[in-house]
C-alpha cells in the first residue's frame, strides 16, 4: 500500500470528520474505531480468512445505502424507491459476472454461511421441488395438496451431501452437525491421504459412487494446495450429483488469474460460493455465481433464506470487485502464492512440519507438535510475539478441534500491506523462535496443560519488537492519519 499526498489528505480529513461526527453521539465508539486502527497497523496478521479493504470499499459501506429495504432482485423489488440499489446491485453482479467469467451472480448474501445456505436450496430446489411440483401439476407450493406438501417437506429433508472433511481442511457449512447443512442433510465427508496429506481423487469416486450425494462439495479452509475441479466434476457427473464449489478462502487467487484451467472452480462448477473479505479483499459478505438454470432459484436467495439485501454492502461489493478487474489485483493475487512459498520455505528450512510439505495457495498449515506445543499454545504463545494467527487441527489430529495440533497461517492480509517473499523468511525466523522457546505450561494439580504456554518475557518482546520492525516498513493504511 502507498499513498500520494492528496490521498493522504483527502482520505485523512474524511475519517477525522467522520470520527467526529461518531463522536458528538457515543465517544467511546469513536474511540475503539480509531484503537482497530492503531491494534490493526501494530499486529502481524496471518489469519489466512482475514485482508484490509481499501479505503474505497470501506466508505461505499458507511452511507444511506444502509437505510433501504430492497427484498427481491434488480428491477424487480417488493419496495418503491430501489433504483439506486438496482444500479449499485447490478454493477456488483456485472462485475462479478465478468471477472469470474460466470452466467450469473447473485450479489446479495450477507455471509460466506448465507451463500452456501442459499446454493443449497436452489439445488433442493431445483432439484427436489420442481420435479415434485410437476408430478403434481402444480405451479408453486401454495397449489399443493396438504399430503404432497408433507411428502415434499420430507423428500427435501432426506438428501445427502459428500465434502471435505474437516480435519483435512473443510468447512462446518459443508454438511457437519452443528451447523444447520448438518441437520437438513445426511453427510459423508472425503479426507486426504495420510501418507501425503493430498486429497485423494480415488477415494472421493469411490464415496461418492458408494453414497450418491445430491451435492459433492468442493472448497476448503484449511487445505494448502489445489484442487482439480475438472476431476471432481467428472466424480459428480458420474454419480449424477450437483458440483458446487466454495472458494470462500481461495476467490481472490480465482479472481486473480493464478487459478486457470483445472484449478479454476468456476467453469467445471454447476455452481460457486464464496465471501468476499477474504483473499478476495472487499467488504464483509458473499456471493453465488452459476449457470442460467439455477438462475432462479439463487435469485430467490431474499427471502428463502436472507434477511433483506444489504444495498451499502452491495455498493462496496461493486467497488471492490471492479478493484479487482485492474491488472494490480493480478499481480497481487501472485505475490500471496510466492509468500505463501517463501512462508513455507523459511519453515521447513528451519525444521518445522509443514501438511502437505509446503503450499500451492495461499496458506500454510504448520504442525507444531515437533515443538512439543498444541495448536492453542502456539497460538497463545505467538500472540505474545505480536503474531495473529489460529490454531486449527491437522489431519487425524490427536488434539480434536478445541486445543489442536497446527497453526494455520495465510498470507493475504500481510501482502496487502506489501510484505515481500524476502521479509517472510523472517517471519519465519520470528515464528520458529517463539515455538523454539515456548514450552506447555502444568495445570493446577500438576498435570501438563493442553492450554497453558510458559514463554520467557524477554523472548516475547524481542520478536515483538522485531514484527514491528517489519511492519513499520509497510504502514497499514498510509492514507489515513487520524491525527
Ligand atoms: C469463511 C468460510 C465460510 C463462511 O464465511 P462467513 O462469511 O464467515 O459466513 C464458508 N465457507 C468457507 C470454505 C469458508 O472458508
Amino acid at each position: 500500500m502507498s499513498a500520494t499526498s492528496s490521498q493522504v489528505n483527502s482520505e485523512s480529513t474524511a475519517y477525522r470528520s467522520a470520527l467526529q461526527v461518531i463522536a458528538g453521539v457515543e465517544p467511546r465508539v469513536a474511540a475503539a474505531i480509531g484503537a482497530e486502527l492503531a491494534d490493526q497497523r501494530e499486529s502481524l496478521k496471518l489469519i489466512a480468512s482475514e485482508n484490509y479493504a481499501s479505503p474505497a470499499v470501506l466508505l461505499a459501506m458507511g452511507n444511506w445505502f444502509s437505510d433501504k429495504y430492497a427484498e427481491g432482485t434488480i428491477g424487480r423489488r417488493f419496495y418503491a424507491g430501489c433504483r439506486n440499489v438496482d444500479t449499485v446491485e447490478a454493477l456488483a453482479a456485472e462485475h462479478a459476472r465478468e471477472l469470474f467469467g460466470a452466467p450469473h451472480a447473485y450479489v446479495q448474501p450477507h455471509s460466506g454461511i448465507d451463500a452456501n445456505l442459499v446454493a443449497f436450496w436452489a439445488v433442493l430446489a431445483h432439484r427436489i421441488e420442481a420435479p415434485a411440483l410437476e408430478r403434481a401439476k402444480a405451479r408453486q407450493v401454495n397449489d399443493l395438496s396438504e399430503q404432497d406438501w408433507f411428502e415434499l417437506r420430507r423428500e427435501l429433508g432426506n438428501q445427502r451431501m459428500l465434502g471435505m472433511s474437516l480435519d483435512a481442511g473443510g468447512h462446518l457449512t459443508h454438511g457437519f452437525r452443528p451447523n444447520i447443512s448438518g441437520k437438513m442433510f445426511d453427510q459423508r465427508s472425503y479426507g486426504t491421504d495420510p501418507e501425503t496429506g493430498l486429497l485423494d481423487y480415488d477415494a472421493v469416486r469411490r464415496t461418492a459412487q458408494e453414497f450418491r450425494p445430491l451435492i459433492l462439495v468442493a472448497g476448503y479452509s484449511a487445505y494448502p494446495r489445489l484442487i482439480n475441479f475438472r476431476i471432481m466434476r467428472e466424480i459428480a457427473d458420474e454419480v449424477g450429483a450437483t458440483f458446487m464449489v466454495d472458494m470462500a478462502h481461495f476467490a481472490g487467487l480465482v479472481a486473480g488469474k493464478v487459478l486457470t484451467g483445472d484449478f479454476d472452480p468456476v467453469p467445471h462448477a454447476h455452481i460457486v460460493t464464496t465471501t468476499t473479505h477474504k483473499s478476495l479483499r472487499g467488504p464483509r459478505g458473499g456471493m453465488v455465481l452459476c449457470h442460467e438454470d439455477l438462475a432462479e432459484q439463487v435469485d430467490r436467495g431474499c427471502p428463502m433464506v436472507l434477511g433483506g439485501p444489504l444495498p451499502h454492502v452491495m455498493a462496496a461489493k461493486a467497488v471492490a470487485l471492479a478493484e479487482a478487474r485492474q491488472p494490480e489485483f493480478a499481480d497481487y493475487a501472485q505475490r500471496i502464492v510466492d509468500n505463501a512459498q517463501a512462508l513455507a520455505e523459511g519453515l521447513n528450512k528451519r525444521g518445522a512440519t509443514l501438511v502437505t510439505g509446503g503450499t500451492d495457495n495461499h496458506l500454510v498449515l504448520l504442525d507444531v507438535s515437533g515443538y512439543g506445543l498444541t495448536g492453542r499454545q502456539a497460538e497463545a504463545a505467538l500472540l505474545d510475539g505480536g503474531i495473529v494467527t489460529n490454531r486449527n487441527s491437522v489431519p487425524q489430529d490427536p488434539n480434536g478441534a478445541w486445543y489442536t495440533s497446527g497453526i494455520r497461517l495465510g498470507t493475504p492480509a500481510l501482502t496487502t500491506r506489501g510484505l515481500g517473499v524476502a521479509e517472510m523468511d523472517e517471519v519465519a525466523a520470528l515464528i520458529d523462535a517463539v515455538l523454539r522457546e515456548t514450552k506447555p505450561g502444568v495445570t493446577a494439580q500438576g498435570k501438563a496443560s493442553k492450554a497453558q504456554h510458559v514463554l520467557d518475557e524477554s523472548v516475547a518482546s524481542r520478536v515483538a519488537a522485531q514484527a514491528a520492525d517489519l511492519l513499520a516498513n509497510h504502514p497499514l493504511y498510509p492514507s489515513i492519519d487520524l491525527g
